[in-house]
């Protein structure tokens, strides 16, 4: 089945493609060509996004946070992703590019493993880089995890993002400090699609306990991206309540609820 464009859900109805790919990972296709792997496991992991078969050349497809390698509970939390991507017909060596919404190691720990399989680039903020390189070392000693070693290419800005030629991806990039100090969010107009990592969930907001969290500046992000005009929240962490918020009312309302907590 090929999608054009925006899917026709609301908050009732939602038609994208689900795909059970494991019980690991349940993979969403919310746009053609744009895949959510929703982490499924016992322990703690992130989500993770694909856009497929953008980039020009042997390399085309984009990953946002590919997660953690093994996570607290020994689950293999990479290799599933691989399998989850295989089941839509992706390989992990076809990855041109690593977007980390930041550096917490759920989010970032794979970059390597990414890396080693493609040879990808890898790009995050400029200040969740330099945090990851300063303070950050702090709070990976506390998780007992080593600090991810990576290289990016280059640092994303808030502002626009175009990725592809063909099948081109227009993205607004926003600095969403709070969770983290340089968190990023990632805004597609075109399927009103919002990738907001762990500064908004589904009726819930991210930690601000750890190194260089902030609760003030967390509610300034959410106020932020609150007046976006969203059909689709793509967390980077599922709750009790849910992995991603469908439908523009619904959205709305999630924003609404999340700021109580601010
Ligand atoms: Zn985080």
């Amino acid at each position: 089945m090929v999608f054009a464009g925006i899917l026709p859900y609301n908050s009732d109805i939602f038609k994208a493609m689900v795909y059970r790919s494991s019980r690991y990972y349940e993979s969403i296709q919310l746009a053609e060509d744009f895949y959510c792997y929703i982490w499924q496991g016992k322990g703690n992991n992130c989500n993770t996004c694909l856009f497929a078969n953008v980039l020009r050349g042997e390399r085309p497809h984009v990953i946002v946070d590919p997660g953690h390698t093994t996570n607290e509970f020994g689950e293999a939390c990479f290799d599933y992703l691989i399998k989850a991507m295989e089941g839509n017909g992706f390989e992990v060596g076809d990855i041109g590019l690593i977007i980390n919404t930041h550096s917490h190691p759920d989010h970032c720990q794979a970059n390597e493993l990414v890396v080693k399989n493609s040879g990808a680039w890898i790009t995050l903020s400029e200040e969740e880089d330099e945090f990851r390189n300063t303070l950050g070392e702090k709070l990976y000693s506390m998780l007992g995890v080593k600090v991810p070693q990576f290289t990016p290419l280059f640092y994303l800005k808030e502002g626009g993002l175009s990725l592809g030629t063909k099948n081109k991806v227009e993205l607004e990039i926003f600095h969403t400090p709070g969770h983290s100090p340089g968190s990023l969010c990632l805004y597609w107009p075109d399927n009103k699609i919002l990738i907001t990592g762990d500064v908004v969930f589904y009726g819930s907001i991210g930690r601000t306990d750890f190194p260089s969290g902030s609760l003030s500046l967390l509610k300034k992000s959410i106020d932020k991206l609150s007046q976006l005009d969203v059909e689709c929240l793509v967390p980077g962490h599922s709750t009790e309540y849910g992995s991603i918020v469908k439908g523009k009312l619904n959205v709305e309302r999630n924003f609404q609820t999340v700021k109580l907590f601010l």
